[in-house]
Order: structure tokens, then sequence, then C-alpha cells
């Protein structure tokens, strides 16, 4: 992938994301990360998993999201910038809140409130100091939700160009901390500012807010009836945006005000249509269930394509290496042995030169068949190229190899390749070594032991076996 083709693809993830198309995000996301970790380019990595994170968090998939989230800190910690830290705040939260972590959400908080002001970005101070106050209030802590409110209005105010958004925002928390706190004039006071305020149209979350607010207040003093209203006022707008979940909320409180009035027959109907909103809920739920599963799937199926060999269906070179160098390690830790082979196939250029080259993929199949066949399904096979394959044994001693070795150079030789009625024989060297042999920590030094016994194999005049070197 040239590095034009990598932009092309982060800005790809980050349109498919603001779209709401979550599976092909995430999709999208791991192809993006394949190509840019290949290419050490930490921006897009950044942006894989931040976007990752996001998505998986928009899904419901909780845990995936927490992951990725892991993967991005960790990154961003050595190459990222300030705004890049401040995403990993801003999904941080989310993931927290989601959780109910009051203490890691507030340090996060914390984190973007501070990195906000040192960029003077008050817009975010303010969006921190929003989400502070409602977990102070989620914590029934209303005095600091108040104060972390007051903040946030502060900020909103030095934000340039002025944003209606952003203080509407914040005062409809200090309006709620107000309420909580009996404080039913000066909650009246910013409601009624909010309710008259000229912007309130362009924003119908927060208009749905502001009312579901009112109705608390109307309901905190027992004035059932407005509260009833303020409620179905917030409940006609949700169902402009489709927010189920707030309308879940919403139809609680009308359902218990009607018990609250007596009033048996609104009640029914109420509890009517409570009941088809949590049966959307389910369905919802149970169609994410099924994208989760769905999107497992794929990325099951991608991470299997990108460690396969196409033409044989083994694993390929990079899976290889990776997975050696993890046994390799290990094996250091528990001084024990890790053995491998490489085989090559004899004058392969030959069969292909007179059989063509269909043919010679025949072959490269059935070997690495035949080989697959003899290893234990604790062991590795791979195809690290061309007619070379590579054989990892764990927990073998180098005697073990040779003997597995000879087996193989057994059955490739009687192996019955027809072309047309003629069958070719064909034969292979094998180069054996162990990582006590030739002191190998990584791949690269065990395959490089083995791979000049193969040489010598070779020289030697090939379908044989050289463990020494
Ligand atoms: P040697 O005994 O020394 O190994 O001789 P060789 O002819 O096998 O030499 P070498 O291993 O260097 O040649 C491998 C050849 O395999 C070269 C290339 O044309 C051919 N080859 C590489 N990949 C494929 C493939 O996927 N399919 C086929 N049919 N041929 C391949
Ligand atoms: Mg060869």
């Amino acid at each position: 992938m040239t590095k034009k083709e990598l932009v092309k693809l982060q800005q790809e993830v980050t349109l498919l994301r603001a779209e709401g198309k979550y599976k092909d995000t995430i999709q999208n996301c791991f192809s993006l990360l394949n190509a840019s970790m290949e290419m050490k380019d930490y921006k897009s990595i950044l942006t894989a998993y931040i976007n990752l994170a996001a998505s998986y968090y928009c899904i419901g998939d909780i845990e995936e999201a927490f992951k990725c989230i892991e993967e991005h800190e960790a990154i961003c910690n050595i190459h990222g910038d300030d705004l890049d830290k401040l995403n990993s705040y801003n999904i941080s939260f989310l993931i927290y809140e989601y959780n109910k972590n009051i203490d890691k959400s507030k340090a996060t908080l914390e984190k973007s409130i501070a990195l906000g002001k040192k960029l003077n970005k008050y817009n975010i101070v303010s969006n921190a100091y929003s989400n502070y106050s409602h977990i102070c209030m989620l914590d029934e802590d209303y005095n600091k939700a108040l104060e972390m409110g007051i903040l946030g209005l502060d900020a909103a105010k030095l934000h340039k160009p002025a944003s209606p958004i952003l203080e509407l925002r914040v005062k409809l928390n200090i309006a709620k901390a107000y309420i909580y706190l009996k404080d039913f004039h000066d909650s009246k006071v910013l409601l009624d500012e909010m309710l008259n305020s000229p912007f309130l149209d362009s924003f119908p979350r927060e208009k749905s807010q502001c009312y579901d607010l009112e109705g608390q207040w109307y309901r905190e003093q027992n004035l059932y009836r407005q509260a009833y209203e303020s409620f179905t006022n917030a409940k006609v707008i949700v169902e402009s945006y489709n927010d189920i979940y707030l309308l879940k909320t919403i139809q609680e409180e009308r359902c218990k005000l009607c018990e609250l009035m007596d009033d048996f027959n609104l009640g029914y109907k109420l509890q009517k249509e409570y009941i088809s909103i949590l049966k959307e809920i389910s369905e919802r739920e149970l169609s994410l269930a099924a994208l989760k599963l769905e999107i497992k799937h794929n990325i099951m199926l991608l991470e299997k394509k990108a460690y396969t060999d196409q033409l044989t269906g083994i694993y390929n070179r990079d899976y290889l290496e990776n997975t050696t160098n993890n046994w390799l390690n290990e094996a250091y830790q528990k001084n024990e042995s890790v053995v491998c082979l490489v085989l090559d196939i004899d004058r392969f250029k030959c069969i292909n030169d007179e059989f063509g080259h269909l043919f010679g993929d025949e072959v490269v199949k059935q070997v690495s068949r035949a080989c697959s066949n003899i290893i234990r399904e604790d062991d590795l096979i791979g195809r690290f190229g061309g007619d070379e394959f590579v054989i990892i044994l764990r927990g073998a001693s180098l005697n073990d190899g040779i003997k597995k070795a000879e087996q193989i150079l057994e059955t490739i030789r009687s192996l019955n390749i027809n072309y047309g009625d003629k069958t070719i024989d064909i034969t292979v060297s094998i180069g054996v070594t162990d990582n006590l042999d030739s002191m190998a920590m990584h791949f690269s030094e065990l395959f490089r032991a083995a791979d000049m016994r193969l040489y010598k194999a070779k020289r030697s005049g090939r379908n044989q076996i050289c463990a020494v070197s």
C-alpha cells in the first residue's frame, strides 16, 4: 500500500464512522491497522484504534472497545500528539461512564480539562466540566455537580466564536443540580432562560432534555399534572429523533405520574406504549448482538486470510515469524527446545519448465499437504516462499527433529504425482536445527541456521537431510 492509499483509507474509516456504518468501519480499520503497522505509520495506527474503539462502543461491544483504547493509549504515549491524547480521553470517558466507574471517569475528565486549558480549547474544557457535573450527579453529589457546571459555563463563555449549544448543555446540568438541591427558584430561572432561547429549536436533543428537566422540576414539587405535560412534550421531541433509551426513561416517568394522579385509564394506555418501547429495545439489542457476532466472524476471516498462504492454505511467512518468536521467547524462559526444519523442493525450476507452472503449483500443494499430515497438531508449518517450507516443533529434541525430517523425506519420495500417465518423482532437501544448537533467540537466527544446513544438503547432492553446521 502506498502512503497516498493509506491516507485515503484513513479518511474512509472516519467518514464511515460519521455515517454510523460501524460494521464497515471496523472492517476497514483492520485493513488500515495491518497496512499502517507494516509501514510503521503511527498516525494511521492511532486513527484505526480510535475509530475501532468508538465503533465498538456504539454497537455496545464494550470489551473490544476497551482493548482498542488500551492499544491506542500505549501508542499515543510514545507517538501521539495532544489531539490524539484528547481523542483518547474522550472515548475512555464514554467507556468508564458506561461501566459506571466514577473515579476513573473523573480522572479522565480531569486530564481532558487540563489539556483543553493548555491548548486554549474551551469547548473541550466546557464539555468536560459538563460531563464531570453529570458524573457527580450519578454519584448524588449535587453540590459538586453544581460547582462543576458553573465552571463549565465559565469555560463555555470563553469559547470563541460563541457557541449556544455549549452553554445550553452545561446549563442543563446546572439546572438539574439546582433541582436536586431543592433550589426551585434558581433552577426555574435557568429553565425559562433555556426554554425561551431562540437557539433551542435547532437542538432537538437539548430541547427534549429541557422539557424532561421541567418535568422533574414539577415532579419534585408534587405538581404531577404539570410534570406529566412537560414529560409529554419531551416525549414528542424524542420520538422525532428516536432515542429509544431516553424515550424509555421518559415513559417510566409518565407511567409513575399516572399512578400518582390516580389516572388508571391513562396509565393503561401508557403501559401499552411502554411495552412497545421495551419490545423495540429488545429487537434492537438482538440485532446488535447479531451484528457483533457477524463482525467477530468477519474479523476472524480477515485475520485468517492475513496469516494464510493462498496457494496451500497453510500459514504464511508473517505468521511463522510471529509465532516462532513467541515460542522462542517462552522456550528461553523455560529452558525448552524449539526445533526448526527448512525444506526445499529439489530442482523445482526444472519441474516448472518441463510440466508448466500449474503442475508446479500442484506439486507445492501436495508437498505441503504431505508435511502437514506428518507433523503433530501442536507443531507449526508454513510456506516461507516459493518452494520453501518451514516446520517448527515445540518441546522436541534435535533428534526428534531429524527423525521427523527423515519421515518427511521418505513420504515425499513415495508421493505419486501424475502428469498424464507419467508419475513424476519429487524429492526434497531439509536442513534441521534447534534453538540450543544455533543459540537462536529470534526466528531469523533459527531460520538462518537451518537454511545453511539446507544449503549443505543441496550441495551434497539433494534428497537428504543435514543437521550439522
Ligand atoms: P534447488 O534444488 O536448488 O532448490 O533448485 P530449484 O530449481 O528448486 O531452485 P529454487 O528452489 O531456487 O527455485 C524455486 C523456483 O520455484 C523458482 C520459481 O520459479 C519457482 N516458484 C516460486 N514460487 C512458485 C509458485 O508459487 N508456483 C510455482 N509453480 N513455482 C514457483
Ligand atoms: Mg528448490
